[in-house]
């Protein structure tokens, strides 16, 4: 078959690809079968393997091998080549375990022996069903690296092993052996074992419903016999094929796992495109161009180009639903205000939701001054307003009289109505979970006027948490993404130092070095309180430490999420006006508090942040013209991990870069923080590996919803059972099906 032949064509299926017959319903049943219905899976098996989250059938399918053992040559104890991964077969000749008092600990030994010569095994640390399990005169199948040891033996440390029945052929022996993540005491045999009477139970229940045309050009095979291949590889495959996920059998999978999600998003975007929006008209005498001669700079070219795309979709009569993604300090903040200022001239309001009271009030307070020149009601609107202050702007809200408001969670609150809603604009987003920011869609439907269809409000969702494209794809694959790729003129990159802990007083020496030259400091740690479980130095207990100790003579302050917003408010208009010099604080300063005099940012347990986490933390610096420094001090035994993700710090700048990095190093889960990860959770893929991938199942999934916008034809009907088993729920598809 020819690559890309429309859609539209409906060939047979590829010899590889069998098209599931069974009722999907009734596979879905099979396959949420409980483990303790396996042979040999008891009620205690089943709790320890849920504890790896395997619970299903289904689930423990999916529990594909992280590694694979190559036993497909079995060699001579005489040929073993030190430094190689090989695999022998022989009778164990001696085995001893005895106390190593320099070690504090047993260690085992074993002699092997295939008739060519001898192999030393050696375990340092011996689990009992190890110690028990081992006697002379047993055959086993050893697998490891070999090592040199004493004298002219070979040996292998901590070897995989296997007992061998004589009778077996040899044959049977040669494989590429899957290993599997297991709960702690059972038998990767065990495991083994279990997959394959899943296999044999289950496998025809995965439900292979991708079109024919789709498999073709992809080269998919189905998904019972991917599913066996991964678990059971042909001996053929090479095992560096498959511990790369490379295989045939793994790329379908999880193309098949990437396709129903793109599937799934295209038609959630497809079905609010749908819905009426309100077409904002352009006019020569209008708010945004009179800002344009307000403006205290000129915009950057990125910021241009954000705005035209904005205005573009503001424009059309669909709702927008766009995401801005720009690094910290990229300029958001009046790309926003430009928008807001479109729903303004055109008589409806613009509502601004900030994660935290400090974020709204800096914004409100950037922003009121235009607002008051241009002539625009504005309002701020935060949870720890006076009860009847707080009364008075929401009647003034509801009202219409007010057009702009900037606010915390408290706008979508109880009571908060904005019957001419145009724009809602929801800053850091990812703070936000997904109700609350259709809570914010829904501030315009006026509980007074009964209009049922009212237009959607037009959306724009702001991050200064860059994320690699692939991400985004899983992410936002059913909203726009504009991304402000270019920072105002006149930064300079903020140079950035590790330091151990041991190194501190040269941090102090470094920030007292700034601070006379008339600049100030935040010093950051991960704690409000003492914990003492965590051993955390924390910003309570270190503000009194180092207003008396390394700061002496500095006007130091404090803030942190627990202060009320008064406290707070103080203690950053202090430091804002450059009353304090230093402010020691938690997290709450990580969004986008702005003071151009900063110039240093200290960092305390650094390791315990994540490097997006740290990008922003150091975004609040080098936002004047001074050079700026970001020292990251990290602490104890910081782990290779912690410290390549340091590293990543002093050496990468730009915020694309970094969330790609952190992708890499943490995964989507940690990337992302729990509460957007549920999406990102992949059974198998994995964003930085198969991005290609990605791409191709995005580039398919919409294909077909070009060809079958609503998957009402009959070859999707298969395609809709899947999507609402799989994502039916968590993408709300509600209207699929
Ligand atoms: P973000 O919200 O993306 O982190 P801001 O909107 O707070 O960034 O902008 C950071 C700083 O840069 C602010 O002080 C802002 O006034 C300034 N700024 C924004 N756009 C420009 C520009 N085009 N030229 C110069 N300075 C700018
Ligand atoms: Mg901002």
């Amino acid at each position: 078959m020819k690559d890309g032949r429309s859609a539209t064509e409906f060939p047979r299926s590829p010899s590889n690809y069998r098209p599931s017959e069974n009722s999907p319903k009734d596979s879905f049943r099979a396959l949420l079968t409980p483990l303790r219905f396996l042979k040999g899976v008891g009620p205690m098996r089943a709790a320890q393997l849920e504890t790896l989250g395997l619970k299903t059938v289904e689930d423990l399918l999916y529990h594909l091998p992280f590694r694979y053992d190559d036993r497909r040559e079995i060699r001579k104890i005489q040929q073993a080549a030190v430094g190689q991964v090989e695999t022998f077969l022989g009778k164990l000749v001696a085995v001893d375990k005895r106390f190593v008092p320099k070690r504090r600990a047993h260690i085992l030994t074993g002699t092997l022996t295939d008739g060519s010569g001898y192999l030393g095994l050696v375990w340092y640390r011996v689990p009992p069903y190890l110690a028990e399990g081992l006697s002379r005169g047993q055959q086993l199948l050893v697998h490891g690296k070999v090592e040199q040891g004493i004298g002219a033996q070979k040996r292998i440390v901590h070897p995989e092993f296997e007992h061998v029945d004589l009778n077996e052929k040899d044959a049977e022996q040669r494989k590429t052996l899957p290993v599997y993540l297991r709960p702690e005491g059972i038998p990767l045999r065990a495991m083994r074992g279990w997959v394959r009477q899943a296999l044999d139970a289950c496998a025809v229940h995965l439900s292979s419903r991708i079109p024919a045309p789709i498999a073709a050009r992809q080269g998919l095979l189905d998904l019972p016999r991917a599913m066996r291949e991964v678990h059971e590889p042909e001996i053929s495959v090479d095992p560096a094929t498959l511990n790369g996920f490379a295989s045939d059998a793994h790329r379908s999978i999880i193309f098949d796992e990437f396709f129903y999600l793109q599937l799934g998003l295209g038609l959630r975007k497809k079905s609010r495109s749908a819905k009426r929006g309100i077409a904002f008209r352009t006019s020569a005498q209008s708010l945004t161009e009179k800002m344009r001669a307000l403006m205290p700079f000129s915009l950057t070219r990125a910021q241009t180009r954000v705005i035209e795309e904005i205005h573009g979709d503001m424009a059309s009569a669909r709702p927008m639903q766009r995401l801005l993604q720009g690094d910290v300090g990229s300029g958001k903040t009046m790309v926003a205000w430009f928008a807001a200022l479109r729903a303004l001239e055109n008589g409806f309001q613009a509502v601004w939701m900030a994660p935290t009271e400090l974020l709204a009030e800096q914004h409100f307070g950037n922003l009121s001054g235009f607002a008051g020149t241009l002539g625009v009601q504005a309002a701020l609107l935060t949870g720890s307003m006076p009860a009847r202050a707080r009364t008075e702007t929401l009647e003034r809200i509801s009202s219409g009289e007010i057009g702009f408001v900037v606010g915390t969670h408290a706008l979508i609150q109880e009571g908060v109505e904005a019957p001419r809603l145009g724009l809602g604009i929801i800053d850091e987003q990812h703070r936000f979970g997904v109700a609350q920011r259709m809570a914010l869609q829904r501030l315009a439907g006026s509980r007074k006027s009964a209009a049922p269809s009212l237009p959607q409000p037009d959306i724009l969702l702001m991050s200064a948490t860059p994320i690699p494209r692939s991400l985004a794809m899983v992410l936002y694959g059913d909203m726009e993404v504009s991304s402000l790729d270019e920072m105002p003129p006149g930064r300079t990159p903020v140079a950035t130092r590790l330091f151990k802990e041991a190194g501190r007083a040269k941090v102090y020496e470094l920030t007292r070095a700034e601070l006379q030259k008339g600049h100030q400091a935040y010093v950051v740690y991960p704690l409000v309180e003492a914990s003492e479980k965590l051993e955390l130095r924390d910003a309570t207990r270190m503000f009194h430490e180092l207003s008396q100790g390394a700061f002496n003579g500095f006007r130091v302050g404090l803030i942190h999420g627990r202060m009320n917003a008064v406290e707070r408010d103080e203690a950053m208009a202090r430091f804002k006006l450059g009353d304090l010099q230093v402010l020691v604080a938690t997290t709450v300063i990580e969004v986008g508090i702005d003071v151009p005099n900063a110039t240093v940012m200290v960092v305390e347990h650094a390791e315990r942040f994540g490097l997006s986490q740290l990008h922003q933390l150091r975004g609040r610096v080098g936002r004047g013209a001074a050079a700026s420094h970001c020292l990251l001090v990290h602490y104890g035994k910081t782990s290779v991990d912690a410290l390549a993700r340091l590293r990543v710090m002093e050496k990468e700048h730009d915020g694309f870069k970094i969330a790609e990095a952190d992708l890499q190093l943490r995964g989507p889960g940690e990337l992302l923080g729990t509460r957007q990860s549920g999406i990102a959770d992949f059974r198998l893929a994995n964003l930085v590996r198969d991005a290609r991938l990605l791409l191709e199942a995005r580039k398919e999934a919409l294909g077909w919803l070009e060809f079958d916008p609503a998957l009402r034809r009959p070859e999707s009907r298969g395609l809709r059972e899947v999507l609402k088993h799989r994502w039916g729920g968590r993408l709300a598809l509600g209207s699929v099906g």
